[in-house]
C-alpha cells in the first residue's frame, strides 16, 4: 500500500496547530486535515457523533479504533472528491496521532517525514488562548476550566510520548507563543526544503 507523505503539526491544546494548518492549506501542494474538525463535523445525533461527544466533552481521547475509522473515512472522502491528491500534495495532519498506539496504527499508510512541534512553555498563556477561542468558536470543551485542565493532563500523559516515536532528526521545535505570522514563517522555513526533497519537481 502506498503511504501518504505527511507532516504532523504537534503540540499542546492551544498551541496553534489548527490556525497554522488552515494557513498552510491555502498554499497549493498542502492539504490540511484536523482530526478534531472531522469529529466536530459529525452529526451529533448519529452513533459516531454521540460516542465522540461523550469523550471530547470531558477532554478525554476518543477510543483509537473509533478515531482511526472515522478519520480514515474522512481522508478517503477527500481523496474521492479530488481535494487531496496524494501524489501531489503533502498531507498536513493536526490532532493525530494523539498517542503512541495511534502512531503505530497509522504507520502503515502515513510516511511521516517531518514533525512540527509547536512548543509551549507557558501553560497559563495557552489556557488563556483556549478560553478566548471557546468564545469565538463556540467550543464547549474549551469553555470549562476543568475540561481544559483534563485536556492538558491527557496531552502530557498520552500525547507527548508520540514525540519519542519518530526519529529526532525529523522533529522541528518551533516556539508557539510568537505571533501567528512569525510561527508561520518558522514553519515554512523548515518545510520548504524538506518538501522539495520529498516532492522533487522538474524545474
Ligand atoms: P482538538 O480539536 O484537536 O483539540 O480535538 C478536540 C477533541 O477531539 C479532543 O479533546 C479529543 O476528545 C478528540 N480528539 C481529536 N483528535 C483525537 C485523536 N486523534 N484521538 C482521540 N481523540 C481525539
Amino acid at each position: 500500500m502506498k503511504r501518504y507523505k505527511t507532516v504532523l503539526l504537534f503540540g499542546a491544546p492551544g498551541a496553534g496547530k489548527g490556525t497554522q494548518g488552515k494557513v498552510l492549506s491555502q498554499i497549493p501542494g498542502f492539504f490540511h486535515l484536523s482530526c478534531g474538525d472531522v469529529f466536530r463535523s459529525l452529526d451529533i445525533r448519529s452513533k459516531d457523533g454521540k460516542e465522540v461527544a461523550a469523550y471530547s466533552s470531558r477532554g478525554e481521547l476518543v477510543p483509537d479504533e473509533v478515531t482511526i475509522r472515522i478519520w480514515r473515512n474522512a481522508l478517503e472522502g477527500q481523496i474521492a472528491i479530488n481535494r487531496f491528491c496524494p501524489d501531489e500534495d503533502v498531507l498536513v495532519l493536526d490532532g493525530l496521532p494523539r498517542n503512541v498506539h495511534q502512531a503505530e496504527m497509522t504507520q502503515a499508510y502515513l510516511d511521516v517525514f517531518q514533525v512540527i512541534h509547536l512548543v509551549c512553555r507557558n501553560e497559563a498563556a495557552m489556557i488563556d488562548r483556549l478560553k478566548r477561542r471557546a468564545i469565538h468558536e463556540n467550543r464547549a470543551d474549551d469553555a470549562n476550566e476543568s475540561v481544559i485542565r483534563r485536556r492538558y493532563e491527557v496531552y502530557n500523559k498520552e500525547s507527548a510520548p508520540v514525540l519519542g516515536f519518530y526519529p529526532p532528526e525529523i522533529i522541528a521545535q518551533i516556539e508557539s507563543l510568537h505571533s501567528p505570522a512569525e510561527v508561520c514563517r518558522d514553519i515554512l522555513n523548515c518545510l520548504i526544503p524538506v518538501v522539495k526533497k520529498h516532492f522533487p519537481k522538474d524545474e
